[in-house]
């Protein structure tokens, strides 16, 4: 990780290639301890601060690296195929950071924010979830108590990864006390503006090293540190679209590592008996083949999003419902055959593959893409879409 130190003063970095070193030699090697002790994945998120990726996103003007969002789809799959729970925490905050910066940098308050992530490498966990609400991130019951420049809010949190450990939450309520559950703002709590009480458990199938107990959140903070964009509006353009693509691509991540146990078993078999193909081989083609597809769905989609995110007067379509629809779709395709691909994987390599302790194991793998179709139920998605397909008439 000679890279790693680098001043980002010195011209772009290979952020891709950097990711990809922490994600072999540093998440690769606690992954399974990470697992099994359903710990915070601390080995990989100090080296990922240490190369100071947490900034990876933010602009070169405040600090950071300015880097695409493609670059941070590349560094997802990376680390998903070397340990999801680390991916998940990378994606999470930078989905955080991607928001802070398409919906903030015009703020002063949100700008000296940013250099603070990145002088810092704080780390920011997403409050979204809530009591009485479940899943529907659209849908608030707390409320914003404003007095003069400075708010209250306390919100019960169903949900919240790397809570514990992470420096700010980014947090979902509605407007102010009078508003409707879904007039919500979009606000940001630093360490020192909040508490994080009765904290839940997360002793989970998958996806343990996220540590995503629920919680209670009580914070006091500055007036400035809402977003003033609407949160209806940062949700469709932004929160949405590039959380669907962040959590396609370490799916894919996902995906990958289990084909590759897959051909790697594949290939000692043929090893066994020279001039023969087992016939395991015709499932990895046909699995892999699937994954090719899965990784192009996550490709065509982060082209349409980046090419009207580049067009200021193409904003409005983000709002619109047939780009909501493809986006959705994404999540719920991603999601299911993240599961499809690894169970397929778990097939080829037979009770090999179901060993916890064989080096062809796809356990984790297909434990942790378990949560892909319920993290946003995909029923809720389906729902959405099926409200859109009612009155849209292009298909
Ligand atoms: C690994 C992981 C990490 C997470 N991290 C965070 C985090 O950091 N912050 C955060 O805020 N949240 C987080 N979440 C929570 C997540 O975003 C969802 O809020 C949560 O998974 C949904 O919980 P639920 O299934 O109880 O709720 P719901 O979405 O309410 O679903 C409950 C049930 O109702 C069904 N359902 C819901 N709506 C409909 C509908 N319209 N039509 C038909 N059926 C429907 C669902 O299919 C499901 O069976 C995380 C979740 C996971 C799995």
């Amino acid at each position: 990780m000679a890279q790693a130190a680098e001043s980002v003063t010195s011209g772009p970095r290979d952020l891709r290639t950097l990711a990809e070193e922490i994600a072999r030699e540093v998440a690769a090697r606690h992954a399974d301890s990470v697992d099994r002790e359903a710990r915070f994945p601390s080995e990989a998120i100090a080296a990922l601060k240490q190369a100071r990726l947490l900034s990876a996103h933010v602009p070169a003007s405040l600090g950071g690296d300015g880097c695409s969002l493609q670059e941070l789809i590349e560094m997802c799959e990376v680390l998903g195929e070397h340990c999801a729970s680390t991916a998940m925490v990378f994606a999470m905050h930078q989905i955080e950071v991607v928001c802070l910066v398409q919906h903030g940098a015009a703020s002063p308050w949100f700008q000296g924010y940013l250099r603070r992530v990145a002088a810092s490498q704080r780390l920011i966990a997403s409050v979204t979830s809530e009591v009485g609400v479940g899943g529907s991130m659209r849908t608030s019951i707390c409320a914003v108590e404003r007095q003069h420049e400075r708010f209250r809010l306390t919100k019960d949190a169903t949900t919240i990864s790397y809570g514990v450990q992470a420096d700010d939450l980014l947090i979902t309520a509605r407007a102010a006390g009078d508003s409707a559950p879904g007039d919500q703002a979009l606000l940001l709590l630093q360490k020192e503006d909040y508490q994080l009480k009765r904290l839940g458990t997360w002793d989970a199938l998958g996806m343990r090293g996220t540590c995503s107990a629920g919680g209670t959140v009580e914070g006091v903070a500055s007036v400035e540190q809402i977003l003033s964009t609407p949160f209806a509006d940062i949700a469709a353009q932004t929160m949405v679209p590039v959380s669907h693509l962040l959590w396609s691509a370490l799916w894919s991540g996902i995906a990958a590592s289990a084909v590759g146990r897959a051909a790697a078993w594949v290939r000692g078999e043929a090893r066994k008996a020279p001039g023969t193909t087992p016939p395991a081989a015709l499932r990895l083609a046909e699995v892999h083949a699937e994954l090719q597809s899965m990784r192009a769905s996550v490709a065509a989609m982060a082209s349409e999003y980046q090419t009207i995110r580049a067009d200021p007067r193409r904003t409005s379509e983000l709002s619109g419902m047939g780009f909501a629809l493809r986006v959705n779709n994404l999540k719920v395709n991603a999601s299911r055959a993240v599961t499809r691909i690894v169970e397929a994987a778990l097939q080829i390599c037979g009770i090999h593959g179901y060993k916890n302790d064989s080096p062809f194991s796809v356990g984790r793998q297909l434990r942790d893409a378990l949560s892909a179709s319920l993290m946003v139920a995909n029923d809720r998605i389906y729902a959405a879409n099926a409200a859109v397909l009612l009155v849209q008439k292009e298909i």
